[in-house]
């Protein structure tokens, strides 16, 4: 796993390495956090890149899996760092089986969700990797996007009035930035409401719900729940004529690369913007946490606006600490600039 880890980063450091953007020595200044500057800029930008990340989907009750509660049955998202320690470390291992045997209400069996999101995971158990998507799906049915996303989307309608753009950038898989009005998204990690055929390699949007008979009411994420076993056959298939492939979600699971096309135009959006925000990431997933210090690094304002600092808050030029939903909308409000 450890190896699958590194040389899953290995290649996403690779392909960060393609959006070929110089990396200068970091400013460590301490950003900004006045709203007044920043709005200068804003009304002065032309292209504007946004970079999302799950903070965003958090605040519309998206569950991310991290943290406390974030289990889907037995597989939680943290707890591969313990099995990455353990490969290499005996002692600890057995520490770690005799915590598995004292008697406690903590699932410390509970397995890494990066071993159930990988290509690996879905040919060897096809329903249950469904079961876990189509959770996934019909949960994001009941949320709605929130403020931040609704800032963004207006922004994005009234300035292309104006003849300048803004871009959405995104590692978030729930379409919240659609379903709000953004239309110029680039989905870094893919979709959950997206196919791809295992035969014919077709992608396909998909939003029925559910997705195939033999999942309604499946995919409950409480540890005792059991398991479908689902017929690989009842599973969702490909309905183009003559192909009835196995469907699979459209998300990059750990151990993929990302799309070379999507990574091609972020590159693009990234050389031509001349304001970046970066909005809910904790900017400690690559690539997407390489791409907005690079910006800044050729002199970009980039803001940040996020619950907290991150590893990479002192290399920005402003810093607004909140709520997205609160912080952003009154940041991307009409300026008294803009025609109205
Ligand atoms: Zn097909």
């Amino acid at each position: 796993m450890f190896l699958r880890r590194v040389t899953h980063w290995a290649k996403t450091f690779h392909l960060c390495a393609g959006v070929r953007l110089t990396y200068r020595v970091p400013n460590m200044t301490r950003p900004s956090s006045d709203l007044t500057q920043f709005r200068k800029d804003f009304a002065k930008a032309k292209h504007i890149a946004i970079i999302t990340g799950a903070g965003v989907s958090a605040e519309s009750g998206v569950p991310t899996f991290r943290g406390a509660g974030g289990y889907w049955r037995k597989w939680q998202a943290q707890v591969t760092h313990m099995i990455n320690v353990i490969h290499f470390f005996p002692l600890l291992f057995a520490v770690f089986l005799l915590l598995c045997y004292f008697p406690c209400k903590q699932p410390y069996l509970s397995i890494s969700l990066q071993d159930l999101a990988t290509p690996g995971a879905f040919s060897r158990d096809p329903s249950l990797v469904w079961e876990f998507y189509h959770y996934r799906r019909e949960v994001m049915s009941s949320k709605e996007p929130n403020a931040a996303h609704m800032s963004i989307a207006e922004c994005e309608a009234r300035l292309s009035q104006q003849g300048r753009s803004v871009v959405v950038i995104t590692q978030n898989i729930d379409e919240l930035h659609y379903r709000a009005g953004s239309r110029n998204i680039l989905e870094l990690h893919g979709s959950l409401f997206k196919t791809r055929c295992m035969s014919c390699g077709e992608v396909k949007a998909n939003h029925t719900s559910p997705i195939c008979p033999a999942l309604e009411g499946k995919g409950a994420p409480d540890p005792e729940a059991k398991e479908a076993r689902i017929p690989v056959n009842d599973l969702p298939r490909c309905e183009r004529r003559g192909c009835h492939g196995l469907l699979r979600p459209y998300v990059v699971w750990f151990g993929e690369a990302l799309d070379s096309d999507i990574l091609s135009s972020v590159e693009e959006e990234l050389e031509k913007c001349d304001l970046c925000l970066v909005v809910g990431t904790s900017s400690i997933v690559y690539p997407a946490a390489m791409f907005a210090p690079q910006v800044a690094a050729r002199g970009v304002p980039v803001a940040e606006f996020n619950t907290e600092s991150t590893p990479a808050t002192m290399r920005f030029m402003y810093h607004f600490e909140g709520p997205c939903g609160t912080i952003l909308p009154p940041a991307l409000a009409r300026h008294e600039s803009e025609p109205i």
